[in-house]
């Protein structure tokens, strides 16, 4: 025993030196310290068994700081088992432990008399446990780590002083599962000190790399792992896109491998391993940007931390522009704006504006307006209006506006607009001009020249300002040196001028004169009169004035020029109807048959206007020339007219096959098949507003000297809007054409049951027989297409109005209607209502619809006894009720009358509509047939029982 003490003090002492010599490690900064012996300053109270093994032995260290060691020397005896076991460690978040051993151990061949007993190793143990366990060291509970040797012994020196070397040995173990452990320490018979134990794990600490802080991460729990960490984005910065900032924790708690990174966000700028903001003044849009900038011109700042800089008064920055461009502001307005007329045309030239706002996107916007003269007011040109090459968007200085009315006056703006035009609240900014356009009157042709007299006629200009009331033709003689001008005026565009001088040239020029003013002169037309021949034709002198007159006889309206009068009708289709190109017309589909050829629908578009749709009458292949004159005829009276209620003319095709006639579309169709097929369904109002439109339109042809001969529900197309408009234009060929036409004894066809007695009888056409006819169409439309006379032959017809007998009132039409009807069909035309008279009674009804109310079911019994069926036998010719509901196929609702018990005739003829109904017929359409029936039935049974009123 005396040996070990001597031992052990000789170790201490020696421990000064040899730790002076073996200066430790610097503690690694990304170790965690568990246990270190060294730092404890009191006993430690290690678990020593059995306790004659190991001794806790206090000592210094190189700095003379007190240091516990144990030591065991037990050299001498055999088969020694000493264990040393430490406090329990917890071992925290650490998974793979490090064990740092420094001891002193001596060679046995130094000790004198221990061979076979003396050792010179040592065994590391661990054992793992939850908490701490009791003071008994149970060995097969243990672990064995290893068993540990010295590099350096106790050796001889070169001075024969002996030296102790210091040895320093780790052993890791892990991966550890439970929440602690121990360590002991086996001596099998060594001479050892146990100078300094240190249990450790590696992190790695936290640290900022590229703008992301990466947490404290504690070593995986193998040698070779890796431990992924994704960092945190420091403030104000953000991950850059798809590329979030990673680092990995190597064993030996190293960050390794950095991917990804945080860039600042848009208004901060990096300093270190902060973002910080940028200062007043600057801005930076993007976290991609690296630096924050000074704001661009006219734009500033005053706050910090601005990803942009607002705009000075009065500048802007386009939606497209970035936040480092300048901000620019619209541009001033275009300079010089200079225009050039061309009839219908105005080009405008400019130059660009003083200041472009400090951008180069500047185009040209043009803004037209028409004004009225006086008192000036102005409104957009609309859509008519067609602009080269485009309205807005202009690149270029220059622009020509064409379509523009004739005589109009106009206001062109031409704005310069920028990226910034649209943003900027500020007044427009725009050169103006004012222009007055004019169309001249063309196409001047000489219809008939005299000795002292030359007819022409002229094209009215294609787009006239609203209407022309008058045409002034100037002339003089060609040759005379003081030219002296001369003036005739003209409603409509054709004029005789007379009191000439035979063999002498004049010079014509023709201007249309609107509300708007005069337009300019056409162009320059030299016609030479006749020579004098002996014996003056006063005829054609008279005749000349006669036309002249003809041409003012209605006052502020154009004159019907009959097509008949041209020698030549392709130049009547060519005076009043507009040669269009085939390839503007799409033929759609087939929707009827005309005379000549198939009716079709299509579309028409005219270049610089919208596509409309049309009806397209075509002339059938192998036609003869006389068939082409009467088929385009039609297209020669139609041309002529202009009003809403009568179909209107589009064009014609000539110069091409097939030939066409083009017509505004009228979506309903004929009258008469449009009302059959809506039997019952409109309102009185809505069939007088019918009416009235078809009277307004006749009213206009009779304004203009036309007689229509042929007006009939048949004859009136109805378009989608319900509008009614006069069709079917033509003279002898229309009644031709039309199959209610019969020829008479007076030679030629007539409808007779729309046609007034003295057309009939001897051939006296005039708008006042168009009135009887208006009058039989007021029948039709109020009776929704019923024929007039129903079955009745014409010769019955004729023999009837003769007597005096007339149409009753429809079912439901109002007396006043019915009045107006009978007005119409006066024996004495000069009786008859004008149309313009039948317009305004219309009016009133229209306004008054009070006047228009009749009880239903009711039926003017004075109107109805005016008519006569004397010549009607059918009635009688009923044997049943069977009967007569098959001749008006009604026939359905024979059982309904059986079982109301309505067996004879005379029962049904005293049916009220009221009756009809409780017979439980519910369509509308039905019921007013039958009643219809019922009262012409009623009316015969008066007259055969000669209750009549006899006129
Ligand atoms: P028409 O030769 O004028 O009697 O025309 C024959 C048929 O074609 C008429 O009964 C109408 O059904 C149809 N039709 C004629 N013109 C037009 C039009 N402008 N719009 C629609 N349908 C029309």
């Amino acid at each position: 025993m005396g040996f070990t003490s001597n031992l052990c003090l000789w170790i201490t002492f020696c421990l000064h030196l040899c730790c002076f010599i073996n200066t430790g490690k610097a503690q690694n900064a990304k170790e965690v310290i568990l246990l270190d012996s060294k730092a404890q300053q009191t006993e430690m109270e290690w678990i020593s068994s059995p306790p004659s093994g190991w001794e806790e032995i206090s000592g210094l260290d190189e700095n003379y700081t007190p240091i516990r060691t144990y030591q065991v020397c037990q050299v001498m005896e055999p088969n020694q088992n000493n264990w040393l076991r430490t406090n329990w460690i917890e071992k925290g978040d650490a998974q793979r432990i490090f064990v740092e051993l420094k001891f002193t151990l001596r060679d046995c061949n130094s000790l004198p008399g221990v061979v076979g007993t003396c050792k010179e190793t040592f065994n590391l143990y661990y054992q793992e446990t939850d908490s701490e366990v009791g003071r008994n060291i149970r060995e097969n509970q243990y672990v064995k780590i290893d068993t540990i040797a010295a590099d350096e012994s106790f050796t001889q020196g070169d001075l024969g002083e002996r030296k102790m070397k210091l040895n320093t040995e780790v052993r890791i173990i892990g991966p550890l599962s439970r929440r602690g452990f121990y360590l002991a320490f086996q001596d099998v018979g060594a001479c050892i000190a146990l100078v300094s134990v240190k249990v450790y794990y590696k992190k790695c600490w936290s640290i900022i790399e590229n703008l992301a802080t990466f947490p404290d991460t504690v070593t995986g729990s193998e040698f070779s792992s890796l431990v992924e960490v994704e960092g945190m984005c420091v403030s104000d910065a953000e991950e850059e896109a798809d590329n979030s900032p990673k680092m990995h924790c190597s064993a030996e708690g190293e960050w390794l491998v950095p991917i990804g990174k945080c860039i600042c966000k848009a208004g901060f700028h990096q300093k270190g391993d902060a973002c910080e903001p940028c200062g007043r003044g600057f801005y930076k849009s993007s976290s991609q940007d690296l630096q924050c900038s000074r704001c661009p011109a006219h734009s500033y700042n005053d706050r910090e931390g601005s990803w942009r800089c607002d705009c000075e008064d009065g500048y802007y920055r386009a939606l497209s522009d970035p936040p480092s461009v300048a901000c620019t502001r619209p541009p001033s307005a275009p300079q010089n704006l200079v225009y050039n007329i061309n009839q219908t045309t105005v080009s405008l030239e400019w130059s660009p504006p003083a200041d472009t706002g400090g951008r180069n996107d500047v185009t040209y916007r043009i803004m037209c307006r028409r004004c009225s003269w006086e008192p000036e007011e102005c409104v957009p040109c609309g859509g008519n209006v067609g602009y080269s090459p485009q309205q807005a968007g202009l690149v270029d200085t220059y622009v020509s506006v064409v379509d523009l009315l004739a005589h109009a006056n106009y206001t062109f703006e031409v704005e310069a607009v920028n990226g910034v035009s649209d943003l900027s609240r500020t007044q427009r900014l725009f050169a103006a001009v004012s222009v007055a356009t004019s169309q001249a009157v063309s196409e001047v042709i000489k219809e008939r020249v005299q000795q002292r007299s030359i007819q022409l006629s002229w094209q009215e200009p294609e787009l006239p300002n609203g209407v022309i009331t008058e045409y002034e033709i100037k002339y003089y003689e060609k040759e005379q040196k003081d030219r002296i001008y001369s003036t005739v005026k003209s409603r409509s565009t054709s004029a005789t001028v007379n009191n000439l001088k035979p063999s002498t040239a004049y010079v014509f020029q023709i201007r249309a004169f609107t509300a708007a003013g005069y337009g300019t002169f056409g162009p320059r037309v030299e016609v030479t009169t006749k020579e004098e021949a002996s014996g003056t034709s006063l005829n054609a002198f008279c005749l000349g004035d006669e036309e002249l007159y003809f041409q003012f006889k209605f006052p502020g309206t154009k004159t019907y020029i009959d097509p008949e009068t041209y020698e030549d009708p392709n130049r009547a289709v060519h005076q009043f109807a507009k040669e269009l190109d085939a390839s503007c017309i799409k033929i759609e589909r087939v929707i009827g048959a005309g005379e000549f050829g198939e009716v079709c629908s299509g579309r028409l578009k005219l270049p610089g206007k919208r596509d409309t749709s049309v009806a397209i009458k075509t002339l059938k292949v192998g036609y003869s020339e006389k068939q082409r004159r009467d088929f385009l005829c039609e297209a020669s009276i139609m041309g002529q007219f202009d009003h809403p209620n009568v179909v209107h003319l589009e064009g014609v095709v000539t110069r091409g096959k097939p030939v066409m006639i083009v017509i505004e579309y009228m979506e309903n169709g004929s009258l008469d098949a449009f009302l059959r097929k809506h039997d019952g369904q409109f309102t009185v109002i809505q069939l007088v507003g019918m009416l009235r439109g078809i009277a307004a339109g006749m009213r206009y042809l009779s304004d203009m000297g036309y007689v229509h001969r042929d007006l009939a529900a048949r004859n009136i197309l109805v378009n989608s809007n319900l509008v009614c408009k006069v069709s079917d234009f033509g003279l002898s060929r229309v009644i031709d054409d039309d199959p209610e036409a019969v020829y008479t004894t007076t030679g030629g066809k007539i409808p007779v049951r729309w046609t007034a007695m003295e057309a009939i009888q001897y051939r006296k056409f005039t708008s006042a027989s168009d009135v009887w006819s208006y009058g039989i169409v007021m029948w039709e439309v109020m009776s929704y297409g019923e024929r007039p006379y129903w079955d009745m032959s014409n010769q019955d017809v004729i023999k009837a109005i003769e007597e005096g007998y007339r149409l009753p009132a429809p079912m439901d039409c109002p007396p006043g209607l019915h009045q107006l009807m009978l007005d119409c069909w006066q024996k004495e035309r000069a009786d008859r209502p004008k149309f313009d008279q039948i317009v305004g009674i219309l009016d009133k009804m229209i306004r008054n619809p009070n006047t228009l109310k009749t009880p239903v079911g009711t039926s003017n019994a004075a109107s109805m006894a005016l008519w006569s069926i004397s010549s009607t036998p059918d009635f009688a010719a009923f044997r049943s009720v069977g009967e007569w509901l098959d001749a008006i196929k009604m026939e359905r609702y024979r059982d309904n009358f059986t079982a109301a018990g309505y067996s004879s005739l005379e029962s049904v003829a005293r049916m009220s509509i009221e009756d009809v109904m409780s017979l439980g017929i519910t369509l509308v359409g039905h019921q007013k047939k039958i009643m219809s029936s019922i009262q012409t039935m009623r009316a015969q049974m008066l007259h055969l029982h000669g209750t009549g009123i006899q006129v």
